[in-house]
């Protein structure tokens, strides 16, 4: 007998048909003698649909007591996930019972809307658990000191179980979601793509960090540092497979580098859409320019991601990075008002239509010239290269928006990633 959390996203938990299903699969595991804790997110659509109505009524200008708001109102989606959830599993003949964040407690400091879990009191839960009930937990919710309700920031139910597992120490932690597994890259944008049976904790990392959703970054993060073992795996297999042939599904995020592992010098793509460029033209290139233009934007609270500064010529250069669009307003705001006049650039200037596509693979480390296939797959499609950034298992190119899926394809294709590694 094991403890055992599972997750079930927003479209495993999309319809009152679809929990009736979770809740038997749940049974199942719970009848194979097995502690089960449960953590849902909100039912698909439902965060988006909450979070416009708030939008709908919120004052242009942003600010905490806004963000504790949304909070307050993003968080009731998994509230009802969990009370359906405890509902259909109580059909089921099976003990349950749920719990928002706050009544755990599984407790957040206060940043609003990407609140950092902190600790988790596990007791209540260990209790029911000992008194054989199943234990339903909401996902992507915490309590801070002062009990206001915050979230983990969009995909945290992620987050939440892998935390619960690792505080709880759980023998596994499962993803359930609507694709069977991690893939070498989004199968929705390219058919091709392979599942993989195992990917490495590290590659596992980038991935996520580079834009792939299967796994919010910081459920990555949490795993690595508590050891959770941890496997994504679809919930649309009749619920009633074999529980060992299920137990084995999916891809499993691997610890070891063991030799059997799918040894590809590229193990997968990610993309993402969520950046945004600027760039200061004509600055004075001399000491301490990066550090005026990024101090005041670190101080802003807004994250920076690649940098790049151009040779100089004539003493002047072009500094351009990338912050997240929903920072670019801001940004743009600061450049304009006060960070271009301080260092005298000839003028600023912004495009929030950019993208991020990055290879990934440990195998990068013992090979050369993987970048450089990269840069011609990419320029045999006419796809000019804005920005590149590496790391010893990545590289990242800021492209034209527009060009995001067939770049994608065009290097899935390059680096033969539909077929199996040898
Ligand atoms: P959930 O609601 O279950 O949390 P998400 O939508 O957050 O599901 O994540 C699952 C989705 O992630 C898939 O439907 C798929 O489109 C997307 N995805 C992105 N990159 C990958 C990848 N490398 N492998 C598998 N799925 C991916
Ligand atoms: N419901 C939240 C979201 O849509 C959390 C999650 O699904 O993981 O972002
Ligand atoms: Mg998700």
């Amino acid at each position: 007998m094991a403890l055992i959390v599972h997750k079930y996203g927003g479209t495993s938990m999309g319809s009152t048909d679809r929990i009736r299903n979770v809740a038997k699969r749940v049974a199942k595991w719970a009848r194979a003698g097995h502690q089960m804790v449960v953590v849902p997110s909100a039912m698909s659509g439902e965060t988006n649909r909450l979070l416009g109505l708030a939008k709908e009524l919120a004052p242009s200008s942003g600010s905490a007591e806004l963000n504790r708001e949304f909070d307050m109102i993003a968080s009731t989606g998994e509230q009802v996930s969990v009370g359906l959830l405890a509902i259909a599993l109580q059909a089921e003949g099976i003990e349950a019972v749920s719990y928002t964040g706050w009544q755990v407690p599984l407790n957040t400091d206060s940043s609003y809307t990407k609140a950092r879990i902190e600790s988790i009191e596990d007791s209540r839960v260990r209790a029911d658990l000992a008194a054989g009930k199943v234990v339903v937990i909401a996902g992507f919710q915490g309590v801070d000191d002062e009990m206001n309700i915050t979230t983990l920031g969009r995909g945290g139910s992620d987050t939440s179980a892998v935390a619960i597992a690792a505080a709880m120490k759980a023998a596994e932690c499962l993803i359930y979601t609507d694709v069977d597994g991690v893939y070498t890259t989004d199968p929705r944008i390219v058919p091709e793509a392979r599942r993989l049976h195992t990917i490495s904790f590290e590659e596992m990392l980038e991935m996520a960090s580079l834009g792939s959703k299967i796994l919010q970054i910081r459920s990555v993060e949490f795993a690595g540092k508590y050891r959770v073992p941890l496997r994504v795996l679809s919930s649309f297999t009749p619920w009633d497979i074999d529980i060992e042939e299920e137990a084995k599904s999916g891809t499993l995020i691997s610890f070891e580098e063991d030799e059997k592992m799918e040894q590809a010098v590229v193990s997968g793509i990610a993309f993402n859409r969520d950046e945004a460029k600027v760039t200061l033209l004509g600055v004075p290139d001399k000491p301490g320019i990066a550090y005026q233009i990024l101090g005041p934007v670190a101080e802003a609270n807004i994250d920076i991601d690649v940098i790049i500064q151009n040779v100089s010529q004539e003493g002047k250069t072009d500094f351009s990075f990338t912050v997240h669009r929903n920072d670019y307003a801001r940004t743009m705001a600061l450049l304009e008002g006060t960070v271009g006049p301080a260092t005298q650039a000839a003028k600023v200037q912004g495009d929030p239509k950019i993208c991020k596509v990055s290879i990934v693979g440990i195998g990068m480390r013992s090979h050369v010239g993987v970048a450089s296939k990269m840069f011609r797959a990419l320029s045999e499609e006419g796809i000019n290269i804005q920005m590149i950034s590496t790391s010893e298992i990545k590289t990242s190119v800021v492209i034209d928006e527009k060009y995001m899926e067939l770049a994608v394809r065009a290097l899935h294709k390059a680096f033969e990633l539909e077929k199996d590694p040898v």
